[in-house]
C-alpha cells in the first residue's frame, strides 16, 4: 500500500517489555491487523482499494472486503445504481457503463 487508505485506522497501542506495538484496523473488512500485515499481499500490501478510492470513482461504486480466515481476504466492488457486484478490477465500469464515461469527461 503506497497511498493512504481511508479505511485504515490505528486501533490500539500495546506495550511490550521495551517497545510499543500498534494494532491497526481495516474498517472496510472489520479486521485487526499487525503492522507487519500492512505489507502483506493478503492485507493492505495487495489491496486495490486505496487506488480505487484515490482515482475518484463513480459515486455509485462501493468497495467491499472480507477476511474470512486470517492470512486471506477477498475484495470486490458493487454498483449501488445497477445493484450488481463485480470483481475488484472495475472493468465492468470501464467497458460497459455510460455513466463511467460521463464521469471521466467531467474530471
Ligand atoms: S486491507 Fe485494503 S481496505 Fe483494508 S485498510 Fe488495508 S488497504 Fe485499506
Ligand atoms: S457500473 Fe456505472 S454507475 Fe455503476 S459504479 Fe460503475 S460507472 Fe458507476
Amino acid at each position: 500500500m503506497k497511498i493512504q487508505c481511508p479505511f485504515l485506522i490505528k486501533y490500539k497501542a500495546i506495550q511490550y517489555i521495551n517497545i510499543t506495538g500498534i494494532i491497526y484496523k481495516c474498517n472496510l473488512g472489520n479486521a485487526l491487523l499487525k503492522s507487519a500485515d500492512l505489507r502483506k499481499k493478503w492485507a493492505c500490501g495487495g489491496c486495490p482499494v486505496p487506488w480505487i478510492i484515490n482515482n475518484k470513482p463513480c459515486s455509485y461504486l462501493k468497495p467491499h472486503k472480507t477476511f474470512l480466515i486470517r492470512g486471506s481476504s477477498k475484495t470486490w466492488l458493487s454498483c449501488e445504481l445497477l445493484n450488481i457486484v463485480m470483481d475488484s478490477s472495475g472493468d465492468f465500469c470501464h467497458l460497459n457503463c455510460k455513466i463511467y464515461e460521463q464521469n471521466i469527461f467531467k474530471k
